[in-house]
């Protein structure tokens, strides 16, 4: 096998950061106490989670009390769907609005309802992959009781408009949900000035260990419990807590939060050379928009080759690329949020998706620009 040189897929998952594992380690080590305990081990984690979560709130712009710990992205989405519309349904409220390229862990709940009895409306994100406002105005009736949309798109880095979203539904007194896994730390995420109610958070896609995230929920005091069992986090999510995880939560939320600016400033050339360059290809064609895109996403679609292949080529000179989302690939559907953008699934089978990080440097983006043409042409030689 060969070995990784180049790592280039971090909306997959990103490496965990020094600063990071510095503070987890008390917690693995010699703070092992768990935080339901009276005695002073007990206690010091106790401070440590009290900590943390007050360190989580202070970034978001919100409460501590708002602040539920999760095992990840998927988790704070499954737990944000099915509370906030257990809550709708006791107002009376049916009615839900999402986008068509949400993540699963967004579509799949959403399909449960449905079976349910609520209808979702999934607004369309045209074809630079952004939704539009007056597309959701005209969305919302009397019967919406809550609206899930991302903040930026996990497979294309499109950013949506949610404060104008999250306006729209608190002047209606609609509960809002961003999932803001991919999001955070690439844009300026703040609760109380973007009007959201709800977030969901990751911390293996901003250094942090997998396994961990959170759940943000305004009024934490209508959060349905989503996993039952034990007094933890006002009994809405039980079990002990994983405080190192936790802490390096907060420590990777803090790192991140701090760093927008300067990362933006070092990969903004490098997305723009990336385009640039990769356009070039013949039959290349960037799948977002141009602007309205994180910094470190960059998606293009290859005409005629398998973006499978391309990857398997590319992973033996030790580049590590996506096609589609890390979730599913393996299967061999093409990607919902590029057929979403309108693209046939030939188009949306020959996608690569290249996402940067911090760590992320230009020799590595010069070194793909070199390689990626010449390997494509092997691919579409080998079809004739
Ligand atoms: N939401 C988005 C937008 C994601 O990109 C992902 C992961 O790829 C998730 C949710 C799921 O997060 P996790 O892997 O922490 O469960």
């Amino acid at each position: 096998m060969s070995e990784t040189r180049i790592y280039l897929d971090n909306a997959a998952t990103t490496a965990i950061s020094d600063n990071v594992l510095e503070a987890m380690m008390p917690w693995l080590k010699e703070g092992y106490g768990n935080a339901s305990s009276v005695y002073s081990l007990g206690r010091k984690s106790a401070i440590a989670l009290n900590k943390a979560r007050a360190q989580c709130a202070e970034i978001l712009g919100c409460d501590s009390r708002d602040i539920f710990f999760t095992s990840g992205g998927t988790e704070s989405d499954n737990h944000a769907v099915f509370s906030a519309a257990e809550a709708a349904l006791a107002k009376g409220k049916r009615h839900i609005i999402t986008s068509a390229f949400e993540h699963h862990a967004i579509l799949e709940p959403l399909k449960v309802l449905e079976k349910q009895g609520f209808s979702v409306t999934y607004l369309p994100v045209h074809e630079n992959g952004v939704v539009r406002v007056s597309d959701f105005e005209a969305a919302v009736t009397d019967d919406t009781g809550f609206v899930t949309v991302m903040a930026a798109n996990n497979e294309i880095g499109t950013v949506q408009p949610i404060a104008e979203i999250g306006g729209i539904c608190r002047e209606r007194g609609i509960t809002f949900h961003t999932d803001a896994v991919q999001a955070f730390g690439n844009i300026p995420i703040n609760v109380r000035e973007q009007n959201v109610d709800m977030l969901s958070l990751s911390g293996h896609k901003i250094h942090a260990m997998k396994g961990v995230g959170l759940l943000y929920v305004r009024d934490s005091a209508s959060l349905r419990p989503f996993i039952r069992g034990g007094a933890q986090q006002s009994g809405k999510r039980a079990g002990t807590e994983n405080i190192a995880g936790i802490a390096g939560l907060a420590e990777a939320m803090r790192a991140a939060a701090v760093n927008i600016s300067g990362k933006n400033g070092k990969l903004l050339p490098m997305r723009e050379k990336l385009i640039a360059e990769l356009s070039k290809i013949s039959g290349a064609r960037l799948n977002g928009d141009r602007e309205k895109r994180l910094a470190s996403n960059v998606n293009f679609s290859f005409g005629g080759i398998e973006g499978e292949a391309l990857i398997l080529r590319l992973d033996l000179l030790g580049i590590a690329v996506s096609s589609g989302s890390a979730c599913t690939s393996g299967s061999l559907d093409p990607s919902h949020v590029l057929t979403a953008l309108g693209l046939t699934k030939d188009e949306a089978r020959s996608s690569v998706r290249i996402t940067m990080s911090d760590l992320t440097t230009e020799a590595e983006i010069d070194e793909l620009i070199r390689v990626l043409p010449g390997e494509i042409e092997k691919l579409r030689a080998l079809i004739g």
